[in-house]
């Protein structure tokens, strides 16, 4: 009788142990689910932020034929997204594909194209570049056709399927943020039981329209750089007939914006040409020289402003004109060379709005 008591003594105090276990690990579990939450939270915040700061003016006009601000794993792809595109006569969406490029993929990996659900209706079907670019660049045409060469029009349907181009033609037939959103939050309804689909975006949250993502137009319309500054301080009219920096052709041999140097994701104010030593560079217009000198990683440094804006003729190897000099359209400013952060003969361009911002690309200017 004892020792059934004292049995049940110790039964009633490893129960009471087990519950008081339970409750620490309800209280953990509370803990790390707290933690997790404030961690989404601020991750969330971050995220908004920088999407504030990487936001691009959405009423600037693009041009799909003028500037290209992608990575150099993207921009090895160039010939052979243009030859694809031209078999469907559409060569000159280039540009435009390989922005579509960086947004799906930055370039990277087996299947920068994405075009994996396209080909075969699952992911991972895809095992080579090649193979990604002939069917994504395939699916691009047959979208592109049916959204009668509405970019904006193509790019969501590229990302949504081809059902939102039913949907717009269903509900006013011109592509509109609204009507990406609505569709979004129809198809959110129909297959969130599946939970595949999540939230990325703030303002996707914000809508419930988390199927696809209903900011892809702009994510990849920021890749093409317009072709002016659309706030008046350097219109297409101020940048028509300008000189070439060099009297030899125009050789691009590093585009302006983001490029990826050394795995290290770096910004390009500027567009590289290639010269010799024997070349002279040349003012692509007139203007007053503000800075002629060297500085730095520009190395021998001639700038000049003009009306509305400033040009940077950087690396030169010898400098022909002082500070403060007034001089003529097509005036020699100095010598190609290779002085300042240089690895060989060329001359870095800049246009710019002021001397440390407002950098454009170069290359629509010279219809490059
Ligand atoms: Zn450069």
């Amino acid at each position: 009788m004892w020792a059934a008591a004292k049995r049940t003594a110790r039964f009633a105090v490893t129960a009471k142990w087990q519950l008081a276990t339970l409750k620490w690990r309800l209280i953990l579990i509370g803990i790390a689910a707290l933690v997790l939450f404030l961690v989404i939270l601020v991750v969330g915040i971050l995220d908004t932020l920088t999407g504030v700061q990487n936001e691009q003016p959405t009423d600037v006009t693009f041009n799909t034929a003028g500037g290209l601000q992608v990575s150099d794993q993207v921009l090895q792809y160039r010939g052979l997204v243009e030859s694809e595109l031209s078999k469907h006569g559409l060569a000159e969406q280039t540009n435009l594909v390989l922005a579509l490029m960086m947004q799906e993929s930055g370039g990277h990996g087996n299947d920068p194209m994405q075009a994996s659900e396209s080909k075969c209706g699952r992911i991972g079907c895809i095992t080579s570049p090649e193979e990604s670019i002939v069917y994504g660049v395939e699916h691009f045409a047959s979208v592109f056709e049916r959204a009668n060469r509405d970019v904006q029009l193509t790019l969501q349907s590229y990302n949504f399927g081809g059902g939102f181009i039913d949907y717009v033609q269903q509900n006013g037939g011109r592509y509109s943020k609204e009507l990406a959103i609505s569709f979004s939050q129809m198809m959110y309804q129909r297959v969130k039981h599946t939970g595949i689909y999540r939230c990325h975006r703030p303002s996707a949250v914000q809508h419930g329209a988390c199927y696809g993502d209903i900011e892809y137009v702009d994510a990849v319309l920021k890749y093409l750089a317009p072709v002016a500054v659309a706030d008046g301080v350097i219109t297409k009219e101020l940048l028509s007939g300008l000189r070439s920096p060099l009297a030899i052709p125009l050789n691009v041999t590093s585009r302006f914006g983001w490029r990826v140097v050394f795995g290290q994701r770096d910004n390009h104010t500027g567009i590289d040409f290639s010269c010799t030593p024997s070349d002279t560079i040349h003012a692509v217009k007139s203007g007053t020289v503000i800075y002629s000198g060297n500085r730095g990683p520009y190395g021998n440094l001639v700038q000049v402003r003009h009306d509305n804006y400033i040009t940077a003729y950087a690396h030169l190897s010898r400098l022909g004109v002082q500070t403060g000099q007034q001089i003529e359209a097509g005036q020699a400013l100095g010598y190609c060379g290779t002085t300042g952060r240089s690895s060989g003969n060329h001359l870095h361009f800049e246009i710019k709005t002021s001397e440390w911002s407002g950098h454009i690309d170069p290359a629509p200017v010279f219809g490059l």
